[in-house]
């Protein structure tokens, strides 16, 4: 899987000249495999050169392959995290709960990057109406429930696929750190949401404890995350788009055993056998929460009344 990589100015506020190098490029392409652009797979500790932007705070990679190579790359990625995806989705649900109760109605919902639609079933049990996802992979797309699967359309997200002001919620959960623009798709966002209607995102922060005692073993730090936000970076980029009465919120997340062993940041051999071991002990699909570095944000269209 060959390449070509494109530089690029900060992709939240369009500075140039106040970023730093903050981590050099450690890419091999030869250990490039199949899961690389697959949702909560197995980190690899790859990733492009990271600058770190003194503006905004964002931290992006560049030079960065350009949009149709990885365009190509998602659109062929495997999957294999459906349990993943439903647990995450019901931590998302429990954040969503509280917003409900600000939305004039529950008329058109848009889930951004919805993998195998898992929220989209918690959205129809919220009452939502014209519920739809966009996800750019075929795989999950077809391990997809079948009530849901008509419901997600393949391709990455463009603002002209939709009615503009016709959806009173969006939501892009562990997505925004993957698209080559980021503003774009906010400020997309923005423009098909109807008055007092609401963006809600979750995040990698890479300002958590977790990514800061981890370091570069940290699992967020990834070829597939082309920048990763943390509390002010996240909030200017929603600013930037024209959301107001921005929030930020620390997340705690619900998985089983199994998936945090994969994602602590120990040598494969050693990760297989605690992975094996948690099975053996049949712990493994225990669920356990933990705070896991993400970052729930949530912004309106007009200020609410
Ligand atoms: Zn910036």
């Amino acid at each position: 899987m060959s390449m070509p990589k494109v530089p690029r100015t900060c992709p939240v506020c369009g500075s140039g000249e106040r970023s730093q190098v903050f981590a050099e490029e450690t890419y091999d392409a030869s250990r490039i495999g199949q899961y690389a652009f697959a949702s909560r797979k197995l980190p690899e500790y790859m990733h492009y050169q990271l600058l770190l932007c003194a503006d905004c705070d964002l931290l992006y990679a560049s030079p960065v392959p350009d949009s149709g190579s990885l365009a190509e790359a998602y659109r062929d990625a495997a999957y294999d995290s459906s349990l993943e995806a439903a647990c995450a989705a019901r931590t998302y649900a429990r954040l969503l709960t509280p917003l409900l109760n600000r939305l004039p109605d529950r008329v058109g919902a848009l889930d951004i990057g919805t993998g195998d639609g898992a929220f989209l079933k918690e959205l129809l049990a919220f009452g939502f109406s014209e519920v739809r996802g966009v996800e750019p992979s075929s795989a999950p797309i077809a391990a997809a429930a079948d009530h849901v699967r008509p419901l997600i359309h393949q391709a990455p997200f463009r603002r002209d696929d939709f009615l503009p002001q016709s959806l009173r919620l969006v939501t892009c959960f562990q997505t925004l750190e993957h698209v080559p623009a980021p503003l774009e798709l906010a400020r997309g966002a923005f423009s098909l949401l109807k008055d007092g209607g609401v963006m809600f995102c979750v995040v990698h922060n890479c300002r958590a404890l977790s990514a800061r005692i981890l370091g570069r073993r940290s699992p967020i730090y990834d070829i597939e995350h082309l920048q990763l936000f943390s509390p002010r970076s996240v909030h200017s980029l929603f600013r930037a788009a024209g959301f107001q009465d921005i929030r930020t919120k620390i997340i705690l997340n619900r998985y089983p055993v199994k998936y945090w062993t994969k994602l602590f940041p120990l040598p494969a051999s050693v990760k297989n056998s605690a992975i094996a071991a948690a099975n053996a002990l049949r712990i493994g699909w225990l669920p356990l929460t933990l705070p896991a570095g993400n970052l729930a944000v949530v912004g309106f269209r007009t200020r609410p009344k």
